[in-house]
């Protein structure tokens, strides 16, 4: 091989070696960055021959997009969770359900049952809405199993 040969090749490794690295930089600013003037700037920065993906991996948002998205979308789901119910454990602020009598969590006692139907009943009622029962208040609270 002529020294001419092994320089030709080298080269075209290094051609090869800094197409590739733009490429991923692309690539990995497409699925990080959600601004186009950002994204041309990334892809500027990681055609710098080898020191322009260096530069971007420095600077480069440290989740990808689909995972802040995933993340928003499960705050949002949280605070629909919390708007809609809004219902939480006094205690010890586990989500409960509004028809729970007690915390799964804590044992304490959120609401009480109907005497007749065993529905779970909101402090304010003076019937059972399910069964038409009268509401008195100390009739109605379910003994505790175990007391
Ligand atoms: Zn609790
Ligand atoms: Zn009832």
């Amino acid at each position: 091989m002529t020294t001419h040969a092994i320089e030709s090749i080298f080269i075209l490794v290094a051609a090869v070696f800094w197409l590739a690295s733009a490429y991923w930089t692309v690539k990995d600013a497409r699925r990080r960055i959600d601004d186009s003037w950002l994204l041309v700037l990334a892809a500027i920065i990681g055609l710098v021959p080898y020191l322009g993906p260096l530069v971007y991996m420095l600077f480069r948002p440290p989740e990808y997009l689909e995972d802040v998205r995933e993340r928003e979308l499960e705050i949002r789901a949280m605070e629909d969770r919390l708007s809609h119910r809004g219902l939480v454990c006094p205690v010890c602020r586990t989500d409960v359900d509004p028809s729970f009598l007690v915390c799964p969590i804590c044992t304490t006692k959120l609401r009480q049952a109907c005497a007749t139907c065993r529905s779970p009943l909101e402090a304010l009622w003076q019937v059972c809405p399910y069964c038409e029962t009268p509401i008195d208040a100390g009739a109605s609270i379910v003994p505790r199993r175990g007391d």
